[in-house]
């Protein structure tokens, strides 16, 4: 595929939207259900997610937070919650790794970004902060000196996890954005989704992880589509995805080869896939708990 095409058809609407199946939710991941406080998601035990805004850069159509992520005054965060987010963390010492996320967290004024990112890291149970986002991607010009002085300023490790699709993403000015976040002290990761008609084949995926290693990025994850609803047409072939990850293994340097892994629904655990190495079922997994589930198909 065209590489404009491929990025182009992650934000573009299309009727496929409107064809459902049943193994579909609207919260497929259960965060809602482990929403403790307004914006914060305590499901394991010593990291939650706080969802810092639900405006984004982006706006992916496979989002699977797009339940809220569109919904930008119900996912405003005020200074209020913030406080509650620390006396939420204040009375939980077991929780030591914080996730800021959204939304984009890098689309906040630099007054809520900072608050959050002092006040959270003000904890001394808090030893690790990590900052999930798309802007070096979709809006390189909000990863500002004032957010990356904010980062640079905190004592915690930082990492920042960037999501990317393809490789077309790694634009010059992208390039530049994760060069500056690397010099105020953030370790960089990555995270990618298999989706339909992007990155389902082995020479993008291989291009992609490559040049993230080449330009500081860590592949982090590779996750299966989310089975959220509209988004079905997005979803790839597990046995092709199984595959493609094989031959990445095979020919990645190991530092460049994310884990594959299926983001369980009901929110109980990233389960790696086994690779073509194995003999295995791969039909059906078990969770964290131990509760098996089918592989979501198309
Ligand atoms: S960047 Fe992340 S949060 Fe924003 S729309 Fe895309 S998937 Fe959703």
């Amino acid at each position: 595929m065209i590489c404009e095409a491929a990025v182009a058809k992650q934000f573009t609407t299309s009727e496929q939207e409107l064809n459902g199946s049943g193994d579909e939710s609207l919260d497929p991941l259960q965060e809602d259900k482990h929403e403790v406080v307004r914006g914060l998601v305590h499901k394991y035990r010593s990291r939650v997610l706080c969802l810092l805004t639900a405006e984004c850069a982006s706006y992916c159509r496979f989002c699977t937070r797009r339940r809220r992520v569109s919904d930008i005054e119900h996912g405003r965060i005020s200074e209020g919650d913030i406080e509650r987010w620390v006396e939420y963390l204040r009375n939980h010492p077991e929780i030591s790794e914080v996730i800021l996320s959204g939304g984009d967290p890098f689309v906040v004024s630099t007054d809520i970004f900072r608050l959050a990112v002092e006040k959270i890291c003000s904890i001394p149970t808090i030893k690790v902060l990590r900052i999930g986002t798309r802007a070096p991607v979709s809006a390189p010009e909000l990863v500002t000196d004032e957010k990356l002085d904010i980062i640079k300023s905190v004592k915690q490790p930082v990492y920042v996890g960037v999501h990317f699709e393809h490789p077309a993403e790694l634009t010059d000015e992208t390039i530049e954005a994760l060069t500056r976040l690397r010099r105020s002290g953030a370790t960089l990761y990555s995270q990618t989704v298999f989706l339909s008609g992007i990155n389902d084949d082995y020479d993008t995926l291989y291009n992609l992880f490559t040049r993230l290693l080449e330009v500081g990025v860590r592949p982090y994850y590779i996750y299966r589509c989310d089975p959220v609803v509209g988004i079905g047409h997005f979803i790839v072939d597990p046995q092709k995805e199984r595959h493609i990850m094989t031959e990445l293994r095979k020919n990645l340097s190991g530092l460049a080869c994310p884990t594959y892994v299926i983001d369980t629904p009901y929110g109980s655990g990233k389960i790696p896939v086994p690779l073509e190495f194995w003999d295995a079922d791969v039909s059906y997994y078990r969770d964290f708990d131990g509760e098996p589930h089918n592989v979501v198909d198309r």
